[in-house]
């Protein structure tokens, strides 16, 4: 074979792409992203298009809270400044305190070096703000891929609607069949399709973990008193309830509940549920005077039991869903992200297949093990603080307390949660 038919028989059976990404919120859409950046042809297949967001809209109900980790790459990927711009709001402190122990531990950005400890962000804006990227980025129905001396950037193919029916892994690609008929291949395919995740169970991938039985009761409320740049969480007996800091100086709850309170907190009307939120938060903030419209998520712990399968890995909500009390989900899943792109620019430095086995194992394994520690952590503190027993509860305070004054140990779990 000459060199010319060489090359055109190893371009008919290389993939059309790189990477096809399946989920384009939060976490889907910014892996889309940093892989077209590091220079890889990549898909981005979403089956709903995110709503428009605008800043005369009202603040989507759904927020989270974005670590500095999370800032960084929204950063390095080109839309934190969009972002922060339109609506963020910054916070500097974290109040926790105990319902039934008193015991309280605060977290303060200054005293660890830092100005801020996070933002408070819809969701919506995030995911939005991303696609857009990704449509500035190009590729329209191609991923054509610009490199020159030094750079390579992709543009990023975009399907939307689209789902994927199913895939088949081969030797030296993916093949996936989508609803709509179509066909694509690619060197990996990456599963971000959230906590549900079809891809996940196409792969035959199980999951473990355990049903919280509680629901998160979110809405936004005016109180009497500024929220004063602040993430408050009041532990009860019941659940958690967090008030995040937003940027037009109301506060977005989430407030987790066992079932058939959550169901009965949403049915309340608006002033039974004003006064009842007012007694939760032992009315830290003064009166709740204003609130929007309720929604409510169930809560779980779920962890896949592997990251990875033949060319395939899983990201974000897909791999682990966590309980929100250490507001850490979308972290873990953009952690993910940076772990999956750094480890496939190695390989691709080291002239090795992207999808290969041995590749997928080293972002599985990191990713998987960190997540796994950071989940059990969150279930641990939902344990801790549901004991209810006298001796339990003065055990507990006591060992809030005795934290609150550790300095060097709140500063670690402060890097942590920040992702340093
Ligand atoms: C009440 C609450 C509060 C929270 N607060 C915080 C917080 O403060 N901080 C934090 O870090 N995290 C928080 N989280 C967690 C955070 O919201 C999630 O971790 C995050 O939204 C997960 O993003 P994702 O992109 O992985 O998944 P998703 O947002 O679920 O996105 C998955 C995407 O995949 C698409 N999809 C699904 N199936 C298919 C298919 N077959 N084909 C194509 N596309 C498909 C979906 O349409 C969707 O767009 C909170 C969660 C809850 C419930």
């Amino acid at each position: 074979m000459n060199a010319l038919t060489q090359e055109a028989a190893i371009r008919r059976r290389a993939p059309a792409l790189d990477v096809a990404v399946v989920g384009g919120g939060m976490v889907g859409a910014a892996a889309a992203l940093a892989l077209a950046r590091a220079g890889f042809s990549t898909a981005l297949l979403e089956a709903r298009a995110p709503a428009a967001w605008s800043a005369h809209g009202e603040v989507d109900l759904r927020v989270v809270g974005l670590a500095p980790s999370s800032v960084a790459l929204l950063d390095e990927l080109g839309v934190w400044t969009s972002i922060r711009d339109a609506r963020a709001g910054p916070y500097a402190h974290m109040h926790v305190w105990d319902a039934e122990s008193g015991a309280a531990i605060d977290f303060d950005a200054a005293s660890e070096g830092h100005d801020l400890l996070g933002y408070i962000v819809e969701n919506n804006l995030v995911q939005w703000t991303l696609w857009h990227a990704l449509e500035a980025a190009g590729g329209g129905s191609s991923a054509s891929c610009a490199r020159g001396p030094g750079t390579s950037m992709c543009g990023v193919r975009r399907l939307c609607p689209a789902e994927v029916k199913g895939f088949e892994a081969r030797e030296d690609r993916i093949q996936l069949e989508l609803s709509s008929g179509e066909t694509l291949s690619a060197a990996l395919l990456v599963a971000a399709d959230g906590a549900a995740s079809p891809l996940r169970q196409l792969a035959g991938i199980g999951t473990r973990g355990r049903d919280y039985a509680q629901r998160a009761v979110v809405a936004h409320v005016r109180t009497e008193r500024p929220h004063e740049n602040t993430a408050w969480q009041r532990f009860l007996p019941s659940g958690p309830l967090a008030l995040l800091p937003l940027a037009d100086g109301r506060s977005s709850i989430v407030w987790s509940l066992p079932e058939a309170e959550a169901r009965r907190v949403l049915a309340l009307d608006e002033q039974a549920f004003l006064d009842e939120l007012g007694m939760a938060s032992d009315f830290l903030l003064g009166r709740i005077v204003a609130t929007t419209p309720r929604a409510a998520f169930p809560l779980k712990l779920q962890l896949a039991e592997h990251y990875q399968a033949d060319r395939l890995v899983l990201l974000g909500d897909a791999a682990h869903a966590v309980h929100p009390l250490a507001g850490q989900g979308v972290n873990l899943g953009l952690r993910d992200v940076v772990e999956l792109r750094d480890t496939l620019v190695a390989a691709r430095t080291a002239g090795r297949d992207i999808g290969a086995g041995h590749v997928l194992r080293r972002y599985a394994r990191r990713r998987c093990s960190a997540d796994t520690l950071d989940a059990l952590g969150f279930d641990a503190l939902a344990r801790i603080y549901a004991w209810q027993s006298p001796a339990l509860v003065a055990a507990r305070g006591l060992g809030v307390r005795l934290l609150d004054r550790l300095a060097p140990l709140k500063r670690r779990l402060s890097e942590h949660a920040a992702g340093l």
